[in-house]
């Protein structure tokens, strides 16, 4: 079975004295690891039917968004 793999490169880029020390990144769509990209799991009823129901993770979606929040400070701040 093949994998996707992606990666994020740190650095800071252009700083400057008050200026922003966040970045915020958002990688769309990896599939949703708790119904495998289905968006749903069979349940059975009490008549024993088998029936769809929607993920709970993914809500029916079967993706996945990642929102990675950076936070950059001075090393020497011990600070949080
Ligand atoms: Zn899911």
């Amino acid at each position: 079975m093949s994998k996707e793999k992606r990666t994020i490169e740190i650095a800071p880029g252009l700083m400057s004295p008050g200026g922003r020390m966040g970045e915020r990144f958002l990688s769309r769509s990896h599939v949703c690891s708790y119904c495998q990209g289905n968006g749903y799991h069979w349940q059975e009823n009490c008549y024993r039917e088998r029936y769809k129901q929607g993920c709970p993770v993914c809500k029916g979606s079967g993706r996945l968004d990642a929102v990675i929040s950076i936070q950059w400070r001075a090393s020497n701040d011990t600070g949080r």
